[in-house]
């Protein structure tokens, strides 16, 4: 089955140790899209200015990405991020963000993606969110994705949001940060109050921690010995989480969680491992089965 990718479609400027590199194709919906797309085909719904460059939606295409539900704005500017890594490649600080197209952008969803049935609200303005969700019917699994800006923006929204979603993911700073607990196992239980069935708090190189009905999982992240720009790896663990549940033929969606969690970290080391999407768009199905293999071997005791 197809996945619906709703978020940011962006031209990002990276500055890491390794290097500088302007303009590059980034967007945590393009990042998810991307990563989804080893999986299930994707329907892509975002916003772009007429200075998104041509190759970039060639790139998409080529991907088997469709684009029926990606605006492009005549005159508009599309969305811009300027971020810059420390030594440790942990810590990254926003330089400037021009939101242009997204700022005044209200989704309409081509008609026949009403009934997309596996839906990922990439991170964008829980406004936005909402409204995909309010054009919805009846979706299988629909996972959303946020920032701790939206926590300080539009912590109301969020929180209506969280009723609407079958799973939330979230960093371990940001789970802190909504409710207001050091503890992660416990801040655990503190969101399913909130509404969510299923949390998953991303942990960087530490891997991931889902919560659900059965109880925990742990999913390690895929050891990387050289690490060039980690920008997009938590779009693209949930893009490849949700691309990967989507191609599952029978049971039920959340069956497939830990083993789409542990496909997603894979998508995602790949990202790391190059300058915004570059490296992602090398990796095969092969490289992913291999590197899952490796996985699954490193995990097991
Ligand atoms: P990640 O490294 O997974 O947190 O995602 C990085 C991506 O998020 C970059 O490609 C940015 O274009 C995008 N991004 C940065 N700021 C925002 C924002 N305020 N809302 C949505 N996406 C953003």
């Amino acid at each position: 089955m197809s996945v619906l990718v709703v978020g940011t479609t962006a031209l990002d400027s990276i500055s890491t140790p390794k290097g500088s590199n302007p303009r590059l194709l980034g967007g945590s919906a393009s990042h998810a899209a991307v990563a989804a797309s080893f999986f299930s085909p994707v329907h892509l719904v975002g916003v772009v200015g007429d200075d998104f460059p041509t190759r970039y939606l060639d790139l998409f295409s080529s991907r088997g990405i469709h684009l029926a539900g990606l605006e492009r704005v005549k005159g508009g500017q599309t969305f811009h991020w300027h971020g810059e890594y420390e030594v440790n490649m942990n810590n990254r600080r926003t330089l400037n963000t021009v939101l242009g197209v997204i700022e005044h952008w209200s989704p309409k969803l081509p008609g026949a993606y009403e009934t997309a049935p596996y839906v990922l609200l990439a991170n964008i303005a829980p406004g936005i969110q909402h409204a995909v969700v309010d054009q919805l019917t009846r979706p299988k699994f629909v996972i959303a994705d946020t920032m701790d800006l939206w926590l300080n923006v539009a912590l109301k929204d969020l929180l209506r949001l969280l009723k609407r979603v079958d799973c939330l993911v979230l960093n371990d700073g940001e789970a802190r940060q909504l409710t207001q607990d050091d503890n992660v196992v416990s801040a655990l239980h503190r969101i399913h109050r909130l509404g969510p069935k299923y949390v998953i708090i991303k942990k960087g190189e530490h891997g991931s921690l889902l919560s659900g009905p059965d109880g925990l999982f742990v999913a390690p992240a895929y050891p990387l010995k050289k690490v060039v720009d980690p920008t997009g790896a938590g779009d693209s663990f949930v893009g490849g989480l949700l691309g990967y549940m989507a191609a599952q033929k029978s049971g039920s969606p959340a069956s497939h969680l830990r083993r789409g969690m542990i496909h997603g970290a894979v998508v995602a080391s790949f990202c790391c491992e190059g300058f915004g999407l570059k490296r992602t768009i090398q990796a095969t199905r092969a490289d992913i089965t291999r590197r899952v293999r490796e996985l699954e071997k490193l995990a097991r005791f």
